[in-house]
């Protein structure tokens, strides 16, 4: 499986807007890996992790090409995973586009479809293109075939109101979780992990907030990544070849790329970056 990052920023991005902090003004004046846009990822060229308000810049700047991307996995629907305003277009040249989103999420965008679809038909507004949009309810703890990947989604520890997904997607012999917008994870969801039986290649979490500063119970940080690491390690669903990884991160960590690289090293993760590619 080869995963390719996009963006690996929590909500506000890398330098923020109008952010006058160190992290900030370091990613202003040195660039590279400390600027961070909004979480998104594919893998294998094919499946598509988020939708986030940087689509656009990542498909402008950072050669992302969604034409072929047509299947797309939502973690829950927070504008740094799930812009629904950037959906409906009129594109040339392309028929479908499937999202896969936890039931609740999917809400908002399929009213914006019924919408659409209703202006068609009164006459409001002139179809001028095939381009359509399926949304595909995901329900947490059921498994899903998509485009040949088995994913489960999660209850993740974020917004139960949005159905937040955390994802276990396999292909063939290889797995990996995706851990994020999450708190620590819920008890169901490491009975769950164990239960199944289930060995991570790769797992990725959310790195929020500052070291031992966990100023909400629906992020992490550092030492919270560490925590759901071991647990999974006791369990045997991550061992000494599991990759582990920590994204979603923003100014709050109060730590440049290089400073965080440092950080989680001595927890034994590594640290994602926009335009990192791995193959596991
Ligand atoms: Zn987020
Ligand atoms: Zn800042
Ligand atoms: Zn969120």
């Amino acid at each position: 499986m080869k995963i390719k990052f996009y963006g690996t920023s929590a909500g506000g991005g890398i330098p923020e807007i109008f952010c006058y902090c160190r992290v900030c003004e370091y990613a202003r004046q040195h660039g590279g890996k400390d600027i961070r846009t909004r979480s998104q990822a594919v893998i294998d060229d094919c499946l598509g992790v988020e939708y986030p308000v940087d689509t656009f810049a990542h498909t402008a700047y950072r050669g992302l090409d969604m034409r072929k991307v047509r299947n797309i996995l939502i973690t829950h629907a927070h504008h740094d995973h799930f812009l629904t305003a950037d959906i409906l277009s009129r594109p040339q040249g392309i028929d479908r586009v499937n999202f896969y989103v936890p039931e609740a999420s999917g809400r908002a965008l399929k009213a914006s479809i019924e919408k659409q679809e209703e202006a068609y038909r009164n006459g409001t507004r002139k179809k001028t293109c095939d381009f359509s949009v399926s949304v595909h309810d995901l329900k947490h703890y059921q498994t899903y075939d998509i485009i040949g990947y088995q994913v489960t989604p999660l209850r993740a520890h974020h917004q139960d109101a949005l159905d937040s997904s955390l994802y276990i997607i396999r292909k063939d012999d290889k797995c990996i979780l995706w851990g994020f917008d999450t708190g620590r994870f819920y008890e169901d969801v490491l009975e769950y992990i164990k239960a199944s039986g289930v060995r991570f290649d790769f797992v990725v979490l959310d790195c929020t907030l500052k070291e031992n500063e966990q100023i909400t119970e629906l992020h992490m940080d550092l030492t919270w990544c560490r925590e759901m690491a071991d647990k999974l390690t006791e369990m045997g669903a991550v061992d000494e070849r599991t990759r582990i990884m920590v994204s979603h991160i923003g100014h709050l960590v109060e730590k440049t790329h290089e400073e965080l690289c440092e950080a989680a090293a001595r927890y034994g993760m590594e640290v994602a970056y926009d335009g990192l590619e791995i193959e596991i």
